[in-house]
């Protein structure tokens, strides 16, 4: 179709050959966000820590346990079998997930247990004194503490990649401290104190060129859509289904074959074996080696289906609607009073962070609540971000695919009004 003007210039309409993003549409199938808190319309804003599911997840793992329900892998009856086969589908939907194939993708219960098998697995076994792990001042105690403790054991040592004041890695402290002593860098994809989006690429080709491991928290990489971690250059990406629409209690650590077939085992115990006997015992490989015990089964399954779920979507659409919202809250946030935000790296994605002068975190999110507000206050697990930026905590909106303007103006409404209470 065209318009004639008048002039007999033609004008093509302004169309967009994309599928459009229909947010509406998007959150109908999340019976969750449609509800009332405190006699108010939910504002959910804390979906960094946990993201609401989608009809899709909740009926397939309804599905599972209504119909389906067995152990896997030890069965030779009918329904251990379909127990199997929709576990190892659930893998394969990862493995398309992260493009990649599921001999390397290992499940989890979520991030901190993906991060603390590799310190473990790879950590005490290849890390000598001198040696140096080298993390980011943005990290989650999930990515601090097992090198911490896996530091510990061996000798080796922890160095730190400062970070400036809009929350992203210092410039030269990549090129500095990234040296021959580095065995690993391990760093977040995405921080969930700031937003701020780290350049993997660069920080796992510096590892590279000396030989290190990189390893990815990839917590709050996942939820924007789907990652492919060998392109980022990672060897091991690990993350949490429950930030990703999927259950709790499941994720996912993506590692090269090579890099896993290269680590021994971590937990011992059934599954994980090739045979046992008192004198020796040999393991599987693949991700078997690092699953022992009875997995999450239908957590699994749920996982999997919201990876399928979040790969039907638009995702040009979601990340263009995630961006805009982002710099929406920003601007609006800004008005204010006495409002700092805590991360204002140009790359960052769906994380407001701020203090309000003379008011704790804590008061704030409490009121907030009564205004059916959901956000997160304190330290956020991320204790070393709040030293650098000199506050105690601070009052977090997260925001997902989900997340409209008009939760946005709800916040900032509620905002003020809490202000006028507390000032
Ligand atoms: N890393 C980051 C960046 C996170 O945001 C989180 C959770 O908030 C974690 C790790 C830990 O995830 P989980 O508690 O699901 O293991």
């Amino acid at each position: 179709m065209s318009h004639d003007r008048p002039s007999g210039e033609v004008v093509l309409p302004s169309v967009d050959p994309r599928p459009r993003f229909d947010v509406d549409a998007i959150r109908a199938e999340f019976p969750a966000l449609h509800q009332e808190v405190n006699g108010k319309p939910l504002t959910y804003l804390d979906n960094a820590a946990s993201s609401m599911k989608p009809r899709a997840v909740l009926d397939a793992m309804a599905a599972f346990y209504e119909r389906d329900y067995s152990n896997v892998h030890r069965g030779v009856h009918t329904l251990s079998q379909r127990a199997t086969t929709a576990y190892e589908e659930a893998r394969q939907d990862l493995a398309t997930f992260l493009s990649t194939t599921p001999d390397e993708v290992v499940f989890t219960r979520g991030t901190t247990e993906g991060l603390n098998l590799v310190a473990n697995a790879w950590g005490r076994t290849f890390l000598r004194p001198g040696d140096e792990v080298v993390l980011s001042r943005m990290e989650h105690h999930s990515n601090i503490v097992p090198w911490q403790m896996a530091c510990q054991a061996t000798g080796a040592t922890l160095v730190v990649l400062e970070i400036d004041d809009h929350g992203q890695i210092a410039a030269g402290e990549i090129e500095s401290k990234i040296t021959a002593r580095t065995k690993v860098v391990s760093t977040s994809h995405v921080s969930n104190a700031l937003g701020t989006v780290n350049d993997i690429p660069r920080l796992a080709a510096a590892a590279h060129a000396v030989g290190a491991l990189m390893v990815v928290d990839g917590a709050q990489g996942v939820p924007h859509g789907p990652v492919d971690p060998r392109a980022l250059g990672a060897d091991f990406y690990a993350f949490s289904g429950h930030k990703m629409f999927g259950p709790t209690g499941i994720g996912v650590l993506w590692g090269r074959r090579e890099r896993l077939a290269a680590m021994p085992p971590w937990q011992g115990g059934g599954d994980m074996i090739r045979s046992v006997s008192f004198e020796q015992t040999t393991y599987a490989d693949g991700p078997a080696r690092f699953e022992a015990g009875t997995p999450a089964i239908g957590e699994a399954i749920g996982l999997g289906a919201a990876a399928r779920w979040l790969m039907s979507k638009d995702l040009a659409g979601i990340a263009a609607h995630e961006d805009a919202l982002l710099a929406y809250g920003h601007a609006r946030l800004a008005e204010v009073p006495g409002l700092r935000m805590i991360g204002t790296a140009p790359n960052k994605k769906a994380v407001l962070g701020f203090v309000v002068d003379g008011v704790h975190p804590h008061d704030l999110g409490t009121l907030l609540d009564m205004e059916g507000v959901a956000v997160r206050v304190g330290h956020h697990c991320a204790e070393p971000v709040m030293r650098r930026f000199g506050v105690p905590a601070t009052t977090r909106a997260s925001l997902a695919l989900y997340s409209t303007p008009t939760e946005i103006d709800r916040l900032v409404a509620a905002l003020h009004k809490a202000l006028s209470i507390l000032s």
